[in-house]
């Protein structure tokens, strides 16, 4: 039996181990981690459940081709409970508010009474959503193995979303928000996404919540992770870990073994490197093996940005009902490492009770943090470790006075119970530049993918977020999945994904 190895056991390596197995290969991941999961994991602190990760799950639509993938991954079922929110995001602002609706109907008519003024903007904007609510992200074949058929099916199918795609991924957030008179619909634009994002990514998003597309996996980031985990083990998969990839062995064309930190060594007849893809060309292979796509990704820092984001949980003991699950408010500056802040992005883990002891709740908050805070983090950590610390603490404390002032009922009831600083997610999981998600989808980023493969290199594939940018969960675990399918092409053996 054909042996595969596969470094680094997050969603796509879990994803490409479970239809390795499937398609009747022997499969090893080995993660450098104390656990699989990657970014999409989660720990204890006080009692408390810290989720990482999910906030939507691209793929909860059984319409969907995402969802036939999480299906065969065990990820969503018939088993598995589906937390639907009503809103996606609640804001607020000088004593104003407004949802984002699933339903676009009360989303467009809380918007014209808002604003009456701006009805065109917001007519066009609500039906823009509309539009990307057809979006199916292609998931079950790379575009390479498509037949004619299936090609003139899929365009026929993204037809819709394709005639205003083009020219809203060259407007960034911060220029569409311009459309909008009224402030609070200017910072409905900014405040979710990083403002360098194109708009049709935050249409994307809105579009793929509104249809039913975009929710919750009971259990969140570590029901996701567990289901995989389950699937690759009773499949006859093997999870090493604490196995860190040091060094890849090249023979002629082929790579040989892989290298452990703990002077472990693994063979294989094929490796898969499901790691960030930073690790791969930065760290395990000769720079030459480094190919266009990822050259000028690396390179070209204004067409493809990434970002993090500095998080804080909160225990809360009070009721926090009269939150729903996610709201934006902007309020007085305060200070994060080098720049002010005038605004919070909360999380309320209130459809999730047994995240928090029971009459308790846990807050996320995230502040998105681009590469030159990244730097400033790295900076401290490897050089002032104290003052890393006080930085983390002051932070935290500053979004907990934010938002006692803007609920008063909660002063006094809030706990910091963990941070998580950009450079956590590079030192956990070898993100770069911290960046949890793939590179930012901007104006000037032509949409293109990578294969997975690297020139030179015959029995080696790529899989993970950064090979599909702007990555996330589903990206993940279809890169998995294509990877599989284009090893079975090139064996010319069957792939199995039931
Ligand atoms: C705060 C936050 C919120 C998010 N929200 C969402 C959301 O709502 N929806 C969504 O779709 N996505 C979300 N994401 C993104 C999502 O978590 C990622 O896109 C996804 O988990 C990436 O999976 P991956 O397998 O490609 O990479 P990773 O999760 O990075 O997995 C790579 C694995 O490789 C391991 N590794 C690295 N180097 C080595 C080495 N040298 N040797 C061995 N192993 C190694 C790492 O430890 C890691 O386990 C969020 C992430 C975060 C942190």
């Amino acid at each position: 039996m054909k042996k595969i190895a596969i470094i680094g056991g997050g969603v796509a390596g879990l994803s490409a181990g479970i239809y390795a197995l499937k398609s009747g290969f022997a499969c090893d991941i080995y993660e450098q981690h104390i656990c699989a999961g990657g970014e999409c994991t989660s720990w204890k602190r006080k009692g408390y459940h810290i989720d990482n990760c999910v906030h939507w799950l691209t793929g909860t639509n059984p319409q969907k081709e995402v969802y036939q993938v999480w299906k065969e991954l065990h990820v969503l079922g018939d088993d598995v409970e589906i937390i639907q929110n009503n809103s996606f995001l609640h804001l607020e602002s000088n004593g104003e508010s407004l949802d984002l609706w699933q339903d676009t109907r009360r989303m467009r008519k809380d918007m014209l009474a808002l604003s009456p003024v701006d009805a065109d903007a917001i007519n066009t904007f609500v039906d823009q959503v509309e539009t990307y609510m057809l979006m199916d992200m292609p998931a079950l074949k790379p575009i390479e193995q498509l037949s004619i058929k299936e090609f003139w099916r899929l365009l026929k199918k993204l037809r819709p979303v394709g005639k205003v795609h083009g020219k809203l991924s060259k407007i960034s957030l911060q220029q569409y928000a311009k459309r909008f008179k009224h402030p609070l619909l200017q910072k409905m634009m900014l405040a979710y996404m990083p403002a360098t994002y194109n708009v049709s990514s935050w249409l994307f998003v809105l579009g793929t919540f509104c249809s039913g597309n975009g929710a919750l996996p009971r259990g969140g980031s570590e029901g996701i992770t567990n289901r995989m985990v389950d699937l690759f083990l009773s499949l006859g998969g093997t999870i090493h870990t604490r196995k860190r990839a040091v060094n890849l062995t090249l023979g002629k064309k082929q790579v040989e073994s892989v290298q452990f930190s703990d002077g472990s060594v693994a063979y294989a007849d094929y490796y898969i490197m499901a790691c960030d893809t930073s690790v791969v060309f930065q760290k395990l292979l000769p720079a030459k093996y480094v190919d266009k796509f990822f050259a000028k990704h690396y390179s070209d820092k204004k067409a493809h940005p990434v970002y993090s984001s500095f998080n804080t949980y909160i225990a809360v003991d009070a009721d926090t009902s009269f939150l729903g699950d996610t709201t934006w408010f902007d309020c007085e500056p305060y200070w994060a490492v080098g720049k002010v802040q005038q605004s919070v992005l909360l999380k309320n883990f209130i459809t999730e009770p047994t995240f928090a002891p029971v009459g308790k709740n846990i807050f996320q908050t995230l502040l998105v943090q681009y590469e030159d805070d990244f730097n400033r983090w790295e900076d401290l950590y490897l050089h002032n470790l104290e003052q890393y610390k006080e930085a983390k603490h002051n932070l935290a404390n500053y979004v907990v006075k934010r938002i006692e002032q803007q609920y008063p009922q909660l002063a006094g009831k809030m706990e910091v119970v963990e941070t998580v600083s950009p450079y956590s997610f590079y030192r956990f999981c070898g993100a770069y530049k911290g960046s949890y998600m793939s590179f930012i989808l901007s104006p000037y980023a032509p949409k293109k993918t990578s294969k997975g493969r690297v020139k030179g290199l015959s029995n080696l594939y790529l899989s993970g977020q950064w090979l599909q940018p702007p990555g996330g969960l589903p990206n993940a675990a279809v890169t998995g999945r294509f990877t599989i399918q284009r090893l079975c092409k090139d064996l010319k053996r069957p792939f199995n994904a039931q």
